[in-house]
């Protein structure tokens, strides 16, 4: 079975094409084709291309997000870069699909009553609802029929209590939608069931995980049974951590404060968006390698930038530690997550007082899908590498079959 996944952000558009056998293979494969496209401005992009024998980068202007898209495609199966003879080779596409609603709890085949729902969704994801939209009626156009399967990032914290899901605001909010959904479910769900590959399945029944999502985005799960009961992010991907450029958790007296200022909604979510988090506190970058290296020059703003990034981190562990009444396993994901090892050790030594004792030579040693805790540490700790594209391509592996 070919299958193409197409994960389409605010800004860029990263796709894949793998093949699947008979059955599934246990560790993720490599794919045949991967493409990302990364708009700089409304009309420049730049696209890079990689197959086993090629790469291939090229800059694109004066190009619509459509014309873009379908440029991306055609090099399956066009130019040094084509693996497929046609377009008619692939069997079905997967689409990461950011915001579900409270409908959807997995994921599922889109029809016409999905797409009404992705479109009706919109006004909640307005930067990444309609570039989902957007691929998966450039598909049914080139394809036709081809059957098309809707991952939502939303659909794993569906099933999240009524504590964890209401704002404690007028309770019409509710009827209106306004709720935590919680985000990067893909990455969060598959991170558990690697979690529970790696401590072994007897034990999975009474896993307590908290699942560390740190990369430009950043969240974290408490996922009890194999389920989430708790997540940082809320009605939007703005809750709960700081991030790269994101705010995280803000008192929201600020934001009645500026907007008595004058400033606009639009300026607001700038702001919050784009000019915070890592990027607006050190003044010198989104991305914590720089940060650090900023740090090592004696940079003092940098340094409180980090520190506050691992403060904001504890307490939210701290969160989901009481959610669970405890924890067997730290799970560390995503850039930061997988990558930065003096992270992971700043972020454990605050959870030695559970016991948790974290073996420093793993831990630096570049460690993927691994446990990396001290054989007597009383929680276990993994770094797991997160694979939402081969998580959305399991997904249709199940549904198309
Ligand atoms: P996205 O949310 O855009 O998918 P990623 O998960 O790729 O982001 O994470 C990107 C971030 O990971 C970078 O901005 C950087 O801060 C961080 N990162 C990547 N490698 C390292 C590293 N070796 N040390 C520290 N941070 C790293």
């Amino acid at each position: 079975m070919k299958i193409l996944v197409l994960n389409a952000g605010s800004s860029s558009h990263k796709c894949c094409l793998y093949t699947i056998e008979d059955w599934l293979p246990s560790h993720p494969p490599t794919p045949l084709w991967e493409a990302q496209l990364d708009w700089h401005d409304q009309e420049h992009a730049s696209l890079r291309v990689k197959t086993e024998r090629e790469h291939l980068d090229e800059a694109l202007s004066t190009v619509s997000r459509s014309g873009a898209l379908l440029h991306l495609l055609k090099t399956l199966w066009h130019g040094p870069t084509q693996v497929i003879q046609s377009p008619q080779a692939i069997d079905v596409v997967g689409h990461r699909v950011v915001h579900g609603g409270q409908d959807y709890s997995s994921s599922v085949v889109v029809t016409q009553e999905v797409k009404a729902a992705i479109a009706s969704l919109i006004p909640l994801a307005p930067n990444h609802n309609p570039a989902n939209l957007e691929g998966i009626e450039m598909m049914e156009r080139l394809l036709e029929d081809i059957p098309q399967v809707a991952v939502f990032d939303t659909a794993f914290h569906s099933q999240m209590p009524a504590v964890a899901t209401v704002y404690p605001g007028p309770y019409d909010w509710l009827e209106q939608g306004i709720r935590r959904y919680g985000f990067h479910g893909i990455s969060h769900q598959y991170c558990a069931q690697q979690a529970a590959e790696i401590l072994g399945r007897e034990s999975k029944e009474s896993e307590r995980l908290i699942i560390c999502h740190l990369g430009n985005g950043a969240s974290l799960t408490a996922v009890k049974n194999g389920q989430s009961i708790n997540t940082s992010m809320g009605f939007t991907p703005l809750e709960g951590l700081m991030m790269g450029t994101r705010s995280g958790s803000m008192d929201p007296g600020i934001l009645i404060h500026l907007m008595r200022q004058g400033y606009s909604a639009d300026q607001l979510d700038h702001l919050l968006n784009q000019e915070s988090g890592l990027k607006g506190v050190s003044g010198v970058s989104h991305d914590l390698r720089v940060i650090d290296d900023a740090i090592a020059q004696g940079n003092a703003q940098a340094k409180l930038a980090r520190n506050l990034y691992l403060h904001r981190l504890k307490s939210c562990l701290g969160e989901m530690l009481m959610s669970l009444g405890g924890v067997d396993a730290l799970v560390f994901t995503a850039g930061i997550g997988e990558h930065s090892a003096s992270l992971r050790a700043e972020t454990c030594e605050a959870l030695a007082f559970l016991g948790l004792k974290l073996d420093p030579v793993l831990n630096e040693n570049s460690p993927v899908d691994q446990d990396i805790a001290m054989v007597d540490s009383r929680v276990r700790v993994l770094v797991i590498k997160t694979q939402e594209d081969w998580a959305i391509a399991q997904a249709c592996y199940y549904r198309c079959r």
